[in-house]
């Protein structure tokens, strides 16, 4: 228990040692003072880019697929009865949907009432538009997302969990198709007899030693966040806060901690089981998991993150591996509160930019193709920016169908927050680990 507490104010102290050097780097007062500060600069970011996303990252990512797999065959296996297979899983999946719903109405209902788009001028539209232009990649990755259309992304994602070729999704890291193999797997495991105790044996013991593997990889999260938050700080700098878009991103983080803080550990005392020594208390198991929020904050990925989330749930937040196995490889996938919120501000955001009037039936369209565009994001970073593309679609067409002299909201008015977008990642995404957490402690009361 102490170690934890060690490695937990070491990870503290890489988030704050990483956000000072990353600021430093991107001062240009700080850099100019210093002979040869390119050189000096591209080294840097070069050197936090290896630390942080080759090392960290690529360690983290390497576990996703065989801890993915594993832990789901000893979730399904540990269950064994099939009708309480159903129960769980048609539990998980309202509270998934519920608690996206609950975070879209909030998000929904802050930037009505802040109103942060209507600070926002011509002259600041048309630099987002031409500064969004330049950046290429972004521009292909929004196309291609558009062009696909909301039936598309559901298509895809439906298309994606039945694989083709097992090998293949889990050589792509694609955590999907390999949760639904596994749970079809584990499932018909049950019902071979006793000559399953081999295959369940291996799984049980496969993830011992997974969950050993990320044990020690966690040490390394000091050094890892603190590049990766130097690496982001450095390209961004902290002065965005005090940007024409600070009261967009003050609304983006109220309601993240809103649902974080206050929502989230609400639904946690109303529905989980009262622990084994009678605590009902919710941040008792937030302090229980604050090792994969913060890294998280470090990695904006909820995949790269799984497996701290899965060591914290089960080895420190007393998480049952059958509802831990079930719950959060699938939460880090589709379950996402944090973006869905983040959505839906981001476009009504950009509706409020471009004088477009929102009506009632428009936000409800908005609550709902959020939720969706955020159960098709992928755990990784920025995917949220990604999908509102298609939020922003479904708004243009309800309202020019309902008024075709209203000018659509462009693709490019994406420019006004791209430059920010990492930064509001960070605590999306935190907010995504944290509901998948609170979701796993919740559903173990159908376990036992
Ligand atoms: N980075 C987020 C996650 O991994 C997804 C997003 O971009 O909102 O949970």
């Amino acid at each position: 228990m102490r170690s934890s507490w060690i490695l937990t104010l070491l990870i503290l102290v890489g988030l704050v040692l990483g956000t000072i050097a990353g600021q430093l780097l991107y001062d240009p007062e700080f850099n100019l003072s210093q002979p040869d500060s390119e050189h000096a600069h591209t080294t840097a970011l070069a050197v936090f880019d290896f630390l942080g996303n080759t090392i960290f990252m690529g360690l983290l990512k390497m576990m996703i697929i065989p801890l993915v797999a594993t832990s789901v065959v000893v979730g399904v296996t540990s269950v064994g009865d099939f009708r309480k297979l159903g129960k769980i899983g048609g539990w998980t999946l309202v509270y998934y949907v519920s608690t996206m719903l609950i975070a879209v109405t909030l998000g929904l209902c802050l930037v009505t009432a802040f109103k942060p788009g209507a600070k926002i001028d011509e002259q600041r539209r048309a630099e987002a538009e031409v500064g969004f232009s330049q950046d290429t990649d972004k521009v292909e990755a929004l196309t291609a997302k558009q062009q696909e259309g909301l039936m598309g992304a559901v298509r895809g994602l439906v298309s994606q969990i039945i694989p083709l070729n097992i090998v293949a999704a889990a050589a792509k890291g694609q955590p999907l198709p390999i949760i639904f193999f596994s749970i079809f797997f584990g499932v018909v495991v049950t019902m071979i007899g006793p000559r399953n105790r081999i295959i369940i044996d291996f799984f049980n013991a496969t993830f011992e030693v997974l969950m050993k593997m990320v044990h020690a990889v966690i040490w390394l999260a000091p050094v890892g966040v603190f590049a990766l938050l130097a690496w982001t700080v450095a390209r961004i700098g902290l002065s965005v806060f005090a940007s024409a878009i600070s009261t967009y991103m003050f609304v983006v983080l109220l309601g993240l901690g809103i649902h974080g803080l206050i929502v989230l550990p609400l639904i946690l005392k109303l529905f989980a089981k009262v622990g084994p020594d009678g605590s009902t208390n919710p941040y008792r198991f937030m302090k229980q998991m604050r090792q994969a929020i913060m890294t998280a904050i470090g990695t904006d990925s909820s995949s790269a993150t799984l497996p701290v989330t899965m060591e914290c749930a089960t080895e420190i937040g007393g998480v049952s591996k059958q509802s831990a196995g079930f719950v959060l490889p699938l939460g880090s996938t589709i379950n996402m509160d944090g973006t869905a919120l983040y959505e839906a501000v981001a476009v009504v955001f950009l509706a409020q930019a471009y004088g477009m009037q929102l009506g009632v039936a428009t936000l409800v369209l908005i609550a709902i193709t959020a939720t969706l565009a955020a159960v098709g994001a992928a755990g990784i970073p920025s995917a949220g920016l990604v999908t509102m593309v298609i939020v922003l679609d479904a708004v243009n067409s309800n309202v020019i169908a309902n008024d075709p002299t209203v000018s659509p909201i462009p693709v490019a008015a994406i420019g006004l927050i791209i430059g920010v977008d990492r930064i509001l990642d960070m605590f999306r995404t935190a907010v995504n680990v944290w509901g998948d957490a609170v979701g796993a402690k919740i559903i173990d009361r159908f376990c036992t």
